[in-house]
Formats: structure tokens, sequence, C-alpha cells
């Protein structure tokens, strides 16, 4: 609670600086007041982020970047305006757009240290909101900027910018909501700020697309809260975590991101509909490119979720062995020629459980799956068969070869102890049950329950012994 109070003034002092500006806005505050507001809440912005960093000291560059982006955004503040005044570019424009860039490099670098694996469905997930949250941006800001007339060509490109350099933001913004990694208050807050930027931004850019000056209000409010709400990212003790590495390799088919991806695949026919029925520019090959590129994305995303069905059906998940179901399709394949099964059961496996714990009894379950899964050929398929239980299928394989095999398994397992605690080891044996196709049955789908017989045997004989047919 103690390392939160920080937070919670700050938090105040934010809370209290919006405050003041919604009013100074609506009382029709003059210019200078506006300005010092604003001068204050990018003040108080940077200040957070260099109080943060001395607060928690995080061993990484974003918060220091993130501070560095502030400072560019105050000279830029206290210089002449330009396009953003309707003028010609000026050294502001290049600060903002340097906030911009430096904002969307910040979060390169968090979103590099959450995810180190692959995520290729966060990417994917992402790419689909970014291609259709492209096309809005494309038919409804950087087209008509770059196509208007009356300035020059360099002030509507640098105009143009700005729109871009939101979308890149965005679709950061979006890629760091939908990856695996935690969601903490500085997660939010940061995505906060996103927002706070690209709304405002565009609802300016649109505003003066228009011809509308009340649009112009709304977006200075939301631009002073802005940086306000970086200094709730940095200020907040979960800064420290901002770019942890995320321990989920995928991320979770939730209701959020189905609702994000399905509103965002309807975002390009809805574009066309609402064109259409303006009586607006139509965009036809750019839609079309825009929901061919959208399909190929969600089909890429469906193979991707097939792929991880299919392995979760056929991976156990604590041993990393085949399942059960794996094994009897394997065997319903592998015809009636020349097999064998074995099928072996852990001795007095209840114990373990029972002496050191369930947790100890899935350490011994992992080494012995391991272990096996040293002595079997590549061929062969290796699951397990049920709690304590294995089976594994020898394709073309001779009844003495079978009983080699069978003996490998029995004599590894027992070879050495296996660990139960940080201080304890145990000896596990196991029974094994030896069944081969077609000299003990001619049915191989008969196989396992031979062997489960078989193992039965070697349990009655004493356990920790090889069955194998009369
Ligand atoms: P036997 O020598 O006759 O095979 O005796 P046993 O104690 O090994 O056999 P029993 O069938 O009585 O007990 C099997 C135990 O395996 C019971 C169950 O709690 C445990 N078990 C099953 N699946 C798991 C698991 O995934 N993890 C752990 N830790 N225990 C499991
Ligand atoms: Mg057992
Ligand atoms: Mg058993």
């Amino acid at each position: 609670m103690r390392s939160t109070s920080p937070w919670i003034r700050y938090l105040t002092a934010a809370v209290t600086i919006s405050f003041a500006c919604v009013i100074a806005t609506v009382l029709g505050a003059p210019e200078g007041v506006l300005t010092g507001i604003s001068a204050a809440s990018i003040a108080a912005g940077l200040v957070a982020a260099l109080w943060g960093i001395r607060l928690y000291r995080p061993a990484t560059a974003w918060p220091w970047m993130m501070a560095g982006c502030l400072l560019l955004a105050v000279v830029g503040s206290l210089l002449p305006p330009g396009v953003l005044a309707n003028k010609a570019p000026s050294a502001a424009d290049a600060c903002f757009l340097g906030v911009s860039t430096g904002g969307a490099l910040t979060l390169l670098l968090i979103l590099r240290r959450r995810n180190p694996g692959r995520d290729l469905a966060g990417l994917i997930d992402a790419a689909v909101i970014a291609v259709s949250a492209g096309l809005l941006w494309w038919i409804y800001l950087i087209d008509p900027i770059v196509g208007g007339s009356g300035v020059s060509l360099t002030t509507r490109l640098v105009a143009a910018a700005y729109p871009l350099g939101d979308l890149l933001l965005a679709a950061l913004g979006a890629r760091l909501l939908l990856d695996t990694g935690h969601k903490s208050v500085a997660v939010y807050s940061l995505t906060g700020y996103l927002a706070l930027t690209v709304v405002p931004d565009t609802i300016s850019t649109l505003g003066t697309l228009s011809g509308s000056t009340t649009a112009h209000g709304l977006a200075a409010t939301l631009w002073v809260i802005s940086p306000l709400v970086v200094g709730l990212c940095c200020m907040h003790p979960s800064m420290r975590e901002l770019d942890a590495p995320s321990a989920v390799p995928t991320p979770d088919m939730g209701t959020f991101r189905l609702t994000a991806l399905a509103l965002s695949s309807l975002l390009a026919p809805a574009t066309l509909l609402v064109q259409y029925l303006r009586g607006a520019p139509l965009h036809v090959p750019l839609i079309c490119a825009t929901c061919g590129v959208l399909f190929l994305l969600v089909i890429g995303r469906l193979a991707g979720l097939v792929g991880d069905m299919r392995r979760m059906a056929t991976t156990d998940g604590l041993t990393g062995l085949r399942t059960r179901r794996y094994f009897q399709d394997a065997l319903a394949h592998a015809g009636h020629r020349d097999h064998a099964v074995i099928l072996f059961d852990i001795d007095h496996f209840k114990r373990v459980n029972d002496t050191y714990g369930h947790d100890a009894g899935d350490r011994v379950l992992r080494e012995v799956a391991a272990r096996v899964s040293g002595t079997v050929r590549q061929q062969d398929v290796i699951s397990r068969y049920g709690g304590e239980e294995f089976a594994v299928l020898l394709p073309h394989t001779s009844p003495p070869e079978a009983h080699v095999a069978a003996a490998r398994i029995h004599a590894a397992v027992r070879a050495t102890p296996i660990p139960v605690t940080a201080t304890e080891s145990i000896t596990v044996t196991v029974s094994v049950g030896v069944a081969c196709t077609p000299t003990d049955v001619t049915d191989s789908a008969r196989l396992p329950l031979l062997a489960d017989k078989l193992l039965y045997q070697a349990k009655e004989a004493g356990r920790d012994q090889v069955a194998i047919a009369a």
C-alpha cells in the first residue's frame, strides 16, 4: 500500500489538472490560460516519468525514452506552431512528429521484450486491426489531406505524417493490448495515453477537413490530459514489469479478442456501404485488397488454432508423450502384420503420492516418460495410456525384438533413483506386458487387451518384471 501512495498523490494531481482544463475550456478561458495548463500537464507528465524511474529503478530503457518524448513535446509546445495551426511546416512539427516516432520506438522496445517468443497469433490479431484501421485512416484522413488544395505539397505531406504516426501508434497499442503479457495498471495507462493521443488528433484532423471548430476544443482538452496519463504509467509500481517477458506462448481466444477481431474485420465492408450511402468515392480496389488481406490473415489464424487443437488432442500435457487417443489411431492405421504393443504400469505409485505428495508423483511420471522415450526407436509411438500406465506401439517388430525393447524399458526406469524432493530420491519400478502380432494374436486391435492381461500377470507375480505371452 505504501508503494502505491505516490501514485495516488500523482493521480489526484492529474485529475485536478484535467478538471481545471475542462473548466477553462467550458468557460472559454483565454488562449494563454489553456496554453499554461497544457504546459503544466506536459511538465507534470515529464516529472512523473523521472520520478517513477527514481522510485522503481527499472533496468530498462523505455521510461527514459518516454521521458525523452515528453521533453520533445515540451520543446514543441514552446515553438511557434506549424501545420497544426494551418501554417507552413515549422520546427514544432519536427518535434511533434519526433514524439510520435519516439513513442512508436518505445512501444516496439516494450513489445519485443514482452513477447520474446514467436507469438504469431498475437501478431496476426494486431495486423487484422492495423489493416482495418489503415483503410479508415487512408479514406477519411490521409487521402483527403494529401489530395487537398490551397497549400503546398510539403505542407500536405507533413500534415499527412500526423495521422500516419497515429496509425502506427494505434497498431502498436492494439498489439500491446492483445499480446500474452500481463495486463497491469501500467499497460492500461500506456494504452490510455495512446488513445488520448490518437483520438484527439483524429477528431482535430476531421474537424479541419470538415471546417468544424467545436472539434478542436474537445481535441485540445484530450491533448492536455494525455501526457498526464504517461505519468500514471511511470508512477505505478507495475511499471517495473511492463516489459517483463510473457510466460504464455499463445494468446487465449477470449470474448474481448473475438469481439475486437470481428468488429475490425467488418470495418472494410461497412466502409464500402457508408461510402455508397453517402454517395462518396467507393475506393473499390482498395477495399477489395483490404478484404483480401483480412481473409488471408483470418485463414492464417484459423490454421494456427486448428494446429493448436490437434497438438492438444494428441499430446499429454504432463509428460509430453502422445495421448491414448493418438496411440489408438496409430494402432488402427498400423495394419495387422509384425507389430508389438508394450504396456507398463508404475508399481505402487499411489504410495509415492501418499508419501511425497502429488507434485512429487508428477515429477516421477515426467522422469519415467523421459527415460522410456530415450530407449525406444523414432518410429515407435509412446503414449500415456492412463494415470500411471504407458503404452508403446512398435511397428514392424518381431517378438524377440519386442522382448528386448520391453527389457530395456524395465531396466531404464529402475536404473537410478528418481528425485522426489530436494533431498530424497526413490527407486521406481514398473510391471510390463508385451504382446505381438501375428504370433500372440492375429488381430492387432486386440494387442492392448493381451498386453494388459500380461501386465496384470506381472503384477500378480510380484511386480517389477516383464511378462510375455507363453
Ligand atoms: P500397482 O502397483 O498395483 O499399480 O499400484 P499403484 O499404487 O500404482 O496403483 P493404483 O491404481 O492403486 O494407483 C494409481 C495412482 O496413480 C492413483 C492416482 O492418484 C495416481 N495418479 C494417476 N494420475 C496421476 C497424475 O497425473 N499425477 C499423479 N501425481 N498421480 C496420478
Ligand atoms: Mg501402478
Ligand atoms: Mg495403474
